[in-house]
């Protein structure tokens, strides 16, 4: 980064997101250009397929047409207004229809936060707000898991079960516990079936909850499948489990989609894919395929009478957004959701996520590969240093830093998450022929630190 150019800009100016921040004094930026379709190109024009999605979420690409129209259209209309104290505009209350039409189980109303992190800090908040209506003030825990991801302000870090979103931070926050992450291949015990592991977790849950006190437990928060801690896949009959204990309980099952909605996993919403019945469901992300920030929080009527309670109680439901329910991320996130049934987007997914599978199994074979998780069209490989015992690599090679460094020459951008672990979650609009070269361009990068992994 020399001189005057735009990287060496960036290293006087910005403060980057999950980036070590020495090493970019030295080595400065990735500067991406422009996009179009599953690929980006950075400002010497070479091309890279977005193998994340940007962060998991620009799930038709970039250019699409039809979404740039739409934010065009509705900024000409009506750039800004709020939804405080009564105000409304038509593109929010279409999508909250929208959402509604297509939610899982029987989810009635919906509040529009920025992003995932702000979803997940109104359902914290939500969940207080719904026991305080019900007159169980003391039931105010959440419990969360160990890897889960859901965001990064005060209350989402603390939900989240990453230990680096925690040091230094002063977090969790109080009421916010952590139970077992259900990830056979870690932590599943010697003999034990996958069956049985799942009973475990389920068991494990229990027991936190009877040693808390179930009147002072409140929600579980679960990303069906872990994006960030890892693309975990929780065995079958996991959520089945889990939920029979949080009914026993009267403990409310919070969906957090931020990744796994519409379409990720082969389903619009990865409840589907997982069997959960949530009473609470946050999404952000692929809502508006990342074009402009949109989230929101989706409750049940019971949930929503509570508020109602409460809201006369004090006068006003006291929380929301500046851009809450802003017309312009909604009605991108309105056309977003269009679109997906005008090209049937899950049916398209369904129909590609087996080759997606398939390349990603064949990587079982890879001296480098542990394991391989995959979900629809998000997947990842857990790289180890011995097969046989599941040892990992020594975290100062960075071994999965490295191989995602060399896919990016390759021209790919994977991700490395939690450890030595490299996920993908391609735009949903990837192609069969696309999905060859993508997973051409990650064996490169995986052979490409073979040397490195064997020193
Ligand atoms: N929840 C999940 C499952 C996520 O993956 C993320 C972001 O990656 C979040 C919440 C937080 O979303 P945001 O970064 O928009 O605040």
């Amino acid at each position: 980064s020399q001189g005057n150019s735009l990287a060496s800009r960036d290293v006087k100016s910005l403060i980057h997101s999950y980036t070590n921040l020495s090493a970019h004094e030295k080595e400065g930026p990735l500067i991406i250009e422009t996009g179009k379709g599953i690929y980006v190109y950075d400002d010497n024009g070479k091309e890279y397929i977005e193998g994340l999605a940007g962060l998991w979420c620009t799930s038709f690409g970039f250019g699409e047409q039809e979404l740039i129209d739409a934010a065009i259209r509705q900024m000409h209309k009506l750039p800004y207004y709020h939804s405080f104290a009564s105000k409304s505009t038509e593109p929010g209350i279409l999508l909250a229809e929208k959402l509604l039409e297509i939610a899982p189980g029987n989810l009635s109303k919906v509040f529009f936060a920025n992003s995932g992190s702000e979803a997940n800090d109104t359902v914290v908040k939500l969940v207080w707000y719904y026991n305080n209506s019900r007159g169980l003030p003391k039931k105010k825990k959440i419990i969360s898991r160990q890897k889960a991801y859901h965001g990064v302000t005060v209350a989402a870090a603390s939900m989240t079960g990453l230990p680096p979103l925690h040091n230094d931070f002063d977090l969790p926050i109080q009421n916010i516990l952590h139970t077992s992450c259900p990830h056979y291949y870690r932590f599943g015990k010697d003999g034990e079936s996958e069956e049985d592991f799942a009973t475990r977790m389920a068991t494990e849950l229990e027991e936190l909850i009877l040693r808390e006190g179930p009147d002072t437990v409140a929600a579980f928060i679960a990303e069906p499948v872990m994006g960030a801690g890892g693309v975990i896949v929780p065995p079958k009959g996991y959520f089945q489990k889990i939920q029979a204990v949080l009914k026993k309980y009267d403990v409310l099952m919070v969906a957090d989609e931020v990744i796994c909605g519409f379409g990720r996993t082969g389903n619009m919403w990865g409840s589907e894919t997982l069997g959960i019945q949530p009473d609470i469901l946050s999404c952000a992300k692929a809502l508006s395929s990342a074009y402009l920030p949109i989230a929101a929080v989706l409750v049940s009527e019971d949930i929503f009478r509570g508020m109602v309670k409460q809201s006369e109680k004090h006068g006003a439901f006291a929380h929301g957004y500046t851009y809450s329910g802003h017309p312009v991320p909604a009605a991108v996130a309105l056309r977003t959701l269009e679109l997906m049934e005008e090209r049937n987007m899950v049916e398209h997914v369904q129909a590609i996520a087996p080759l997606f599978e398939k390349r990603f199994q064949a990587l079982a074979d890879h001296p480098l590969v542990g394991e391989v998780r995959v979900c629809g069209l998000v997947g990842a490989v857990e790289l180890v240093a011995d097969k046989a015992t599941r040892q990992s690599f020594d975290p100062s090679l960075g071994l999965a830093a490295n191989a995602v460094k060399a896919m990016q020459d390759a021209g790919l951008i994977a991700r490395a998450v939690a450890g030595d672990n490299v996920a993908l979650c391609p735009p949903l609009i990837i192609t069969e022929d696309q999905i060859n070269d993508m997973f051409d361009k990650f064996e490169q990068g995986l052979n490409a630190v073979l040397p490195l992994a064997q020193k």
